[in-house]
């Protein structure tokens, strides 16, 4: 008999959707997996009932956060959970020789720092944190090459993708014709743009088919989450940009497909729910149960394919023009949305002009090529201070 040593996990971003995903497909194998760290931002109270339920030995959170975690594990009686708190702390868990994977779930450029520090230390990377590799590009898959990290994509897209290529990735150029990603369209796929200077924070974060945390539920609202998966697809499959396409499927259980030289076209289906993507990055190449239901055909309906409508997404294109641009514009790119939907959340910005800001911050900011996670964060932080002032020209 074969004993399996359990995989020990980091899941930075437990509290957020994909983290809440992740350990409800954990809590269904405690033969399989060991949670070894959390991370939150902000949710104290949230991240206590975590390590209660999942005793890990580190929990990270946001510096000003720390005591009223501490005070929360105390309340609940929970010792042995060692409290970590800032920034600092996250690439430092991510690397620690006693995690095996490393879950990625937060969302944003915050996640870049922990992410590449994993790659370097050779973990399995499950990487739902997209912005992380818009961001880091080349030098995040530099990264992932000299540390001997296994990268394996979250996002439903990617994993449809990954599961309709072969192994060997070395076969993918010639064999390849097309990635085609599929887009649900977000709410606003049928709404009149007319009315798009009244969407509301309720409104655009109201997903037909997904929940999912705001940022990213505003990104599909204005398609910018399919521009910035057309990214992570190239970086992550290597494909030019051109040989990558994008289809709105509104029903969103083609999750996307691989189209081949002879003509062939091999889809992943299956219902809308992250548990699916997420059990196979924390099994593969194995399969284990996820907890989703399962297909049924006869109840599906019509499953419907159209064009993307370029005028009431002109997000999207912004993809293909950033990946022509010298490398480090699709950090611009990201920093600028990151800003802009911020400030939409806010009240600061009408949804219709997050694009003028994105396109604004692209056309004003020509970065200069980045070596290295430093040069990354300085074309960040630089762009994020060029699109604050679009958002200040823009905004009400
Ligand atoms: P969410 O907002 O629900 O959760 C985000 C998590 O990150 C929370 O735990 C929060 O505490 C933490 N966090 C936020 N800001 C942070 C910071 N500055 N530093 C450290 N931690 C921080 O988001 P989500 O919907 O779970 O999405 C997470 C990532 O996964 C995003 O990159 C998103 O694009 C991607 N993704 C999500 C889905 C989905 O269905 N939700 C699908 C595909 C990809
Ligand atoms: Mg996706």
């Amino acid at each position: 008999m074969t004993v399996r040593r359990r995989l020990r996990l980091a899941i930075l971003g437990a509290t957020g959707s994909i983290g809440s995903s992740t350990l409800d497909v954990v809590a269904r194998h405690p033969d399989r997996f060991e949670v070894v760290a959390l991370s939150a931002q902000r949710q104290a109270e949230a991240l206590a009932e975590l390590c209660a339920r999942f005793r890990p030995r580190w929990a990270v959170i946001g510096a000003a956060q720390a005591p009223a975690l501490q005070a929360a594990l105390a309340q609940r009686g929970v010792t042995g959970v060692e409290v970590l708190a800032g920034p600092a702390a996250l690439p430092v868990v991510a690397a620690a020789p006693e995690v095996d994977a490393v879950m990625a779930a937060i969302v944003g450029a915050a996640g870049l720092a922990p992410c590449l520090a994993a790659a370097r230390a050779g973990k399995r990377l499950l990487l739902a944190n997209k912005e992380a590799l818009v961001v880091g590009g080349e030098v995040f898959l530099r990264a992932v090459r000299e540390g001997g990290a296994t990268l394996l994509p979250i996002d439903s897209e990617h994993s449809a993708v990954f599961q309709a290529l072969p192994e060997d990735p070395a076969t993918w150029p010639e064999r390849v014709d097309k990635i085609v990603l599929t887009a649900s369209g977000g709410p606003f796929r049928t709404r009149d743009p007319a009315t798009f200077a009244e969407v509301t924070p309720e409104q655009a974060c109201a997903h037909p088919n997904w929940v999912m945390g705001r940022k990213i539920s505003v990104d599909s609202a204005t398609m910018m989450n399919k521009a910035l998966e057309v990214i992570e697809a190239r970086y992550l499959f290597g494909l030019e940009p051109q040989r990558i396409d994008v289809v709105v499927h509104p029903q969103s259980v083609v999750h996307s497909m691989v189209q081949y030289r002879d003509g062939s076209v091999v889809a992943q289906l299956g219902t809308p729910d992250m548990r699916v993507p997420i059990a196979y990055g924390l099994s593969w190449p194995e399969r284990i149960a996820s907890g989703a239901a399962p297909l049924d055909f006869t109840r599906l309906g019509a499953l419907t394919f159209e064009a993307p409508d370029a005028a009431r997404f002109p997000g999207l294109g912004l993809a293909w023009e950033a990946l022509h641009a010298p490398s480090g514009t699709t950090a611009v790119l990201n920093a600028a949305n990151e800003v802009a939907v911020a400030a939409f959340l806010d009240g600061r910005l009408r949804f219709d002009r997050i694009h003028a800001v994105n396109r604004a911050t692209l056309e004003s900011f020509v970065p200069p090529p980045p070596a290295g996670l430093e040069d990354l964060l300085a074309i960040d932080a630089e762009a994020r201070a060029v699109a604050a002032r679009w958002v200040g020209h823009y905004g009400r």
